[in-house]
């Protein structure tokens, strides 16, 4: 058996079909009283509705919330929740409202509370990341790690289904890398099998009947196992590249991660065929890299990094920028073998048989 080191690290989880109900006791068990809600603009009607649940626990609702968490919105939510003498913030949201309230806390030191609404995953882990001059930097800070976590699938009955389904292969990213990292775990690989199968089995349940409460329930579980792991151990290769390709040239992130997961798999495979294995198990498919690839094409999800806004002469200043460095990963970083990877996923190939 491998050798391994286990920390347990890890928010209050509260977790069910109407558990929003219980903000207001999970605030007062941490002896919060005047929390600045966080959401993005366009999910402002539920932040109102969180502040009206917390009642004289609110000092407000900032709706600012952008993707990528650029500086000049952190500037602007650090003001608000100076001026409203907030004692902690409330982010409501997907990763881009939890990063902000992230933000927030690595400046304050506020204590966060997260109220998950996507798959992304933020909220279990101590990661930051803020975007200034087009560059998103990113570090891991104790203090942004969200104090407790609200998750509530009822929640989640209106995320589109494109979203949620780019949004769960997102979350299979991190159980799928946290199955091969360099200082990965027995427990977290639990963890991950245990996620990667919740979402395969309610991903095509949610794309046809995007209000089964059930089914949502089963991804939202698989976005709590799928973000512990991402915060407790190292990524590789995949996470890296897609780091690269939001950063660098602006795609969006849940798409990314379901176009280039198939392909960085499949790159990997001949290094990791124990770990590939696992995943394809928890799938429920024959081989890990295709099994994704299907899960991804079979529910509607883009297959092509050229369809999602990649220029073509991206690819290789993509491949450069990946090579330059290095970093723990199953498999060597070649430039041929990357630039083939890059090149399947620009087309919208099914990857490669290892
Ligand atoms: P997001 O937070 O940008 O949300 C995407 C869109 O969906 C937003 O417009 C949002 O308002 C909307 N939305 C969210 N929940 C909804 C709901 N229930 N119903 C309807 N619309 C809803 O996207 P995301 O994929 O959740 O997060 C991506 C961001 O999170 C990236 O910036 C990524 O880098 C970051 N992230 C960070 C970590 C970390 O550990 N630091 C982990 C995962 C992701």
């Amino acid at each position: 058996m491998k050798p391994f080191t286990y920390v347990a690290q890890s928010p209050r989880v509260v977790f069910g079909a109407g558990s929003l109900a219980r903000l207001p006791e999970e605030l007062d068990r941490l002896g919060l009283r005047r929390a600045l809600v966080l959401s993005t603009p366009g999910q402002r009607a539920l932040a109102d509705r969180v502040a009206a649940l917390l009642g004289d626990r609110a000092a407000g609702v900032f709706a600012g919330a952008v993707m990528h968490v650029p500086h000049e919105a952190v500037l602007r939510a650090r003001e608000a929740a100076r001026a409203a003498g907030a004692d902690s913030a409330v982010a409501v949201g997907g990763g881009s409202t939890t990063g902000l309230g992230k933000a927030i806390a690595l400046a304050s030191g506020l204590p966060i509370v997260a109220v998950p609404t996507t798959y992304a995953g933020s909220e279990m882990t101590p990661i930051y990341g803020i975007t200034e001059g087009g560059m998103k930097k990113t570090g891991r800070e104790a203090k942004v790690l969200p104090r407790a976590v609200v998750y509530d699938p009822e929640l989640t009955l209106g995320v589109p289904a494109h979203l949620s389904i780019t949004s769960g292969i997102n979350a299979i990213a991190h159980a799928a890398e946290g199955l091969y990292s360099a200082d990965g775990n027995p427990v977290m690989d639990l963890m991950a099998l245990e996620g990667i199968a919740a979402f395969a089995q309610s991903l095509p349940a949610i794309r046809s009947n995007p209000r089964d409460l059930e089914a949502r329930s089963q991804a939202l579980y698989g976005a709590w196992l799928c973000g512990t792991v991402l915060g407790n151990v190292g990524m590789a290769l995949h996470h890296k590249l897609c780091h690269t390709l939001g950063g660098s040239f602006n795609l969006p992130h849940a798409e990314t991660h379901t176009i280039v997961l198939p392909h960085a798999l499949a790159y990997n495979a001949p290094a990791a065929p124990e770990a590939m294995a696992r995943i394809a198990r928890a799938l429920g498919a024959g081989d890990a890299a295709q099994g994704v690839f299907e899960l991804a094409a079979n529910n509607g999800a883009p297959t092509a990094l050229r369809d999602i806004g990649l220029r073509e002469q991206d690819v290789d200043r993509a491949c450069e920028l990946a090579l330059q460095n290095q970093y723990p990963n199953p498999r060597p970083l070649e430039a041929e073998g990357l630039r083939a990877l890059l090149r399947d996923a620009y087309e919208g190939r099914r990857p490669r048989a290892s």
